[in-house]
């Protein structure tokens, strides 16, 4: 696969990328971000509100962590300078992923200087930064032409109380229509009883929003006399901003984060391919948050010596995954073939992914069902037909069976096996609400990962008839199953099922 490369030079060994990640949520990660990640050799990243976007990364990359932990002491900035030129002068493509944007209160401008010492090429590229999308998360417009033309945002880590504060107070509460606060959260109280003595009105309106654009998201919002008081009996922490002025008044009707039909809801799909779920893209769409138990990698097996003569052999060629059609095309590629070598077969494709995936590389599919389940009673003509399953070694599709049943003769094509990625760590059970089965196979996935099996209050939702067998079969039970085997379908059976969580 190539990716675009923004650098405008051929090849970019030796670059320094200092990526702003975005505040949280990771479907705020710019384009370039994502293409400089997926060519990344060495990844270097602070603490981020949501690191799944390290999977962009390729499965090989080195990820180096350099964030603050809770009672360990963070890499100093000068062993991360050092980090970034000391990979970048052995010749790698190095990513520094930092948190919002990276030249907001994120140290980007003294690496990047540092770098340019060296003599290293950097680029950067900016990213969202929290302090306009938290409070827009939130439903804060930071600007609004009615109550608010400036805005300003300030460190909010130096005590105003202390006489060495090197910021002008004065001019901060009385300069801007709208002040945000970043690294605030411990100063909070006397930030707002400063802002009051240097002028603003005690009942300006004021919010902390906690974990923005996560579904963790918390906002509490009061007025500059009380904020400090309501904050910590609601137990907000860091990551968390300060938003002052009377744009925090505008929450009330906009507050559209928190109203999204699954909003603070969490929700676990297993999957069992790299490719992107439409399951995921929905739920996140809905508001929820989701877990993915670790990808498997998908290795495809070395072609057998007579690949082409049992291509050729078959009256049909059925494709029972939606990876398996890659896999084989990658077993040709290495004979110095390509898709022409498919040869004169009718194709037949197990499940709309997988057909939808056939269609994309341009071969026509001349029987897919709308299910698995339906694959062999519908299959046309199937007596004496001479078939090749070309999928997942080991894997066992109903469909073998069934055709095998109705008179085909069947012969099996392993063309990739499934491989556990030991880097990711597996997501603790007990956080999530609820549940989604895709497919068989992410039963038995769910299950290896979580031999003690789902608890009591989870609601475990499944795509069709075939998946909720397979897990009735082993045991495992399901609440719901979908109305027409669609991904749409599961996220709306979660959406009846479970609702927004109550805040
Ligand atoms: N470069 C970052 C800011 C780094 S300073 C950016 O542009 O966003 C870190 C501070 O940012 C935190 O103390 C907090 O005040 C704020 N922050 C970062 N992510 C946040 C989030 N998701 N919600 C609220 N505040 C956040």
């Amino acid at each position: 696969m190539t990716h675009p490369d923004h650098s405008g030079s051929a090849g970019d060994c030796g670059t320094v990328y200092l990526v702003g990640a975005g505040p949280g949520d990771p479907g705020l990660l710019t384009r370039h971000g994502a293409d400089a990640l997926a060519r990344a050799d060495v990844v270097v990243y602070d603490r981020l509100a949501d690191d799944s976007m390290l999977g962009l990364a390729p499965s090989d990359a080195e990820l180096i962590y350099v964030g603050k932990q809770a009672a360990v002491h963070a890499v100093r900035q000068g062993r991360i300078n050092e980090l970034l030129s000391e990979h970048a002068l052995q010749g790698k493509c190095v990513v520094r992923l930092k948190g919002g944007d990276p030249f907001v209160f994120g140290r980007g401008g003294e690496e990047a200087t540092h770098l340019r010492e060296r003599g290293v090429p950097c680029i950067v590229v900016p990213g969202v930064t929290s302090a306009i999308a938290a409070p827009a998360y939130a439903g804060i417009p930071v600007t609004d032409r009615r109550h608010a033309s400036s805005f300003a945002v300030i460190t909010g880590h130096e005590d105003p109380t202390k006489p060495a504060s090197r910021l002008d107070w004065h001019g901060i509460a009385n300069g801007a229509d709208t002040l945000v606060f970043l690294m605030g959260l411990t100063n909070l109280a006397s930030i707002c009883e400063r802002l009051v003595a240097e002028g603003r009105p005690a009942d300006t309106p004021a919010a902390v929003v906690e974990r923005g654009t996560t579904p963790g998201q918390r906002v509490v919002t009061a007025t500059l006399a009380d904020l400090s008081e309501r904050v910590t009996a609601a137990g907000l922490h860091p990551p968390a901003l300060i938003v002052v002025g009377d744009v925090v008044r505008l929450r009330e009707r906009l507050a559209w984060h928190d109203s999204q039909p699954l909003a603070g809801r969490r929700i676990l799909v297993p999957r069992v391919r790299r490719r992107p779920s439409e399951i995921v893209r929905l739920l996140k769409a809905a508001g929820a948050e989701t877990g993915e138990v670790p990808v498997l990698r998908s290795e495809t097996l070395p072609a057998p010596a007579d690949l082409l003569g049992r291509l050729h052999a078959a009256r049909w060629l059925v494709f029972t995954s939606p990876g398996a059609l890659e896999a084989l095309l990658e077993q040709l590629a290495g004979l110095g073939l390509d898709v022409r070598a498919l040869g004169a077969a009718q194709l037949a494709a197990v499940g709309p992914a997988s057909a939808a995936q056939m269609s994309r590389c341009g071969l026509r599919v001349a029987y897919s069902p709308e299910t698995a389940a339906g694959f062999a009673a519908g299959f046309p003509a199937p007596e004496g037909a001479l078939l090749t399953l070309v999928g997942e070694e080991g894997g066992d599709p109903h469909a073998i069976r069934d055709l095998a049943a109705r008179g085909a003769v069947c012969s099996e094509l392993p063309v990739f096996r499934l491989a556990t990625d030991e880097r990711a760590p597996l997501p603790a059970i007990e956080q999530f609400d609820g549940i989604a089965f895709a497919s068989s196979n992410t039963v038995r996935r769910f299950l290896e990962a979580y031999p003690d099996g789902p608890a009591p209050g989870h609601v475990i939702v499944s795509i069709g008839p075939t998946t909720s067998a397979t897990a009735a079969g082993l045991g495992l039970r399901i609440d719901a199953e979908a109305a027409d085997a669609s991904p749409a379908a599961v996220a709306q059976l979660l959406i009846e099922r479970l609702g927004p969580a109550e805040s």
